[in-house]
């Protein structure tokens, strides 16, 4: 019979078994609670037809429940001393390849081609310590991924889903939004989790877009301008763009712009919408 590690008993008998060490650089919370990889398999619409890439498995918790809704799961662990777990708390699921590596330096292209080509979906319980750049590399590497199904901490959820007008509202919020569709699926409590974290936590669906939000001439540029908003972000735009020296405009030529807009000068970046940064963007290129 398969032992389903959803559970607290069944993952400190494998902890114990291998003698496993948390090793807390590297995220490590598993997964104790079964709504909560059922609640991810959902959010990710999961068929026989999805190939799923999942980072980080551990010790193969989420993974079980992958290998049981989806066709193929390819399953990116970087600490080595969990691959001979997998290996045997995978052993009835012939559906899943499990790679050592880190996600952050994998070949995203080279796997999916590997795969038939996508598009994947991705799940995963991320590693807090680097959910951006996780989701940015996801996100703006231009693979082939349709959806994304993750855990992150339930504050980076949920400046990833606010709008103008909202405390949380910033950098992130439009960097991902241009390029997927973020939705707050549920939240899982620390005792959710184990070792327990110090934080709740929520799962995402982000549905990555066909083309982006917006078209800004010069997507970079516009980034770098969202970035000087919110890096002083109860600075008027006009006085925050100036202040930021890399993107060499004053406040003048940022004010001219707005105005030309039909935007008030006065107003704080945090105001703007995705769209209307794009178009401010433009504006201050033609200067
Ligand atoms: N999926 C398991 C679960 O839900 O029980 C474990 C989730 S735990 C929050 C994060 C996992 O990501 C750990 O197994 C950790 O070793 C792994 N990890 C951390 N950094 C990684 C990286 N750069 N690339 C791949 N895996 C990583």
């Amino acid at each position: 019979m398969r032992a389903y590690l959803a559970d607290p008993a069944e993952t400190k008998k494998v902890i114990s078994k291998y003698e496993f060490a948390f090793r807390k650089q590297y995220g490590q919370n598993f997964l104790i609670d079964a709504a909560v990889p059922e609640a991810i398999v959902r959010a990710a619409g999961l068929t026989k037809d999805d190939t799923v890439l999942e980072i980080g498995p551990g010790i193969g918790t989420m993974t079980q429940y992958l290998s049981e809704a989806a066709g193929k799961v390819i399953a990116v662990e970087i600490d080595k001393a969990l691959i001979p777990i997998l290996q045997d708390t995978l052993a009835g699921f012939g559906n899943v390849q499990v790679i050592q590596g880190d996600i952050l330096k994998t070949d995203l292209a080279a796997l999916i081609a590997e795969n038939g080509g996508g598009p994947i979906k991705v799940v995963a319980n991320l590693p807090y310590y680097i959910t951006t750049p996780i989701l940015m590399k996801l996100l703006a590497g231009g693979e082939a991924i349709s959806l994304m199904a993750v855990m992150v901490q339930e504050e980076v959820a949920k400046r990833i889903v606010s709008g103008p007008g909202s405390k949380d509202y910033g950098a992130l919020s439009i960097g991902v939004q241009y390029y997927a569709d973020p939705e707050i699926v549920c939240r899982a409590a620390p005792s959710c989790f184990m070792p327990q974290p110090k934080v709740a936590s929520s799962v995402l669906r982000l549905v990555k877009r066909a083309v982006p939000k917006a078209a800004p001439h010069d997507p970079e540029h516009m980034f770098a301008v969202v970035k000087a908003a919110f890096l002083q972000r109860r600075k008027t735009l006009p006085n925050a763009i100036a202040g930021y020296a890399p993107l060499g405009l004053s406040r003048e030529e940022a004010a001219a712009a707005m105005e030309k807009m039909g935007l008030d000068s006065r107003l704080r970046g945090e105001t703007l919408t995705l769209e209307q940064f794009a178009a401010l963007d433009d504006a201050l290129q033609k200067n």
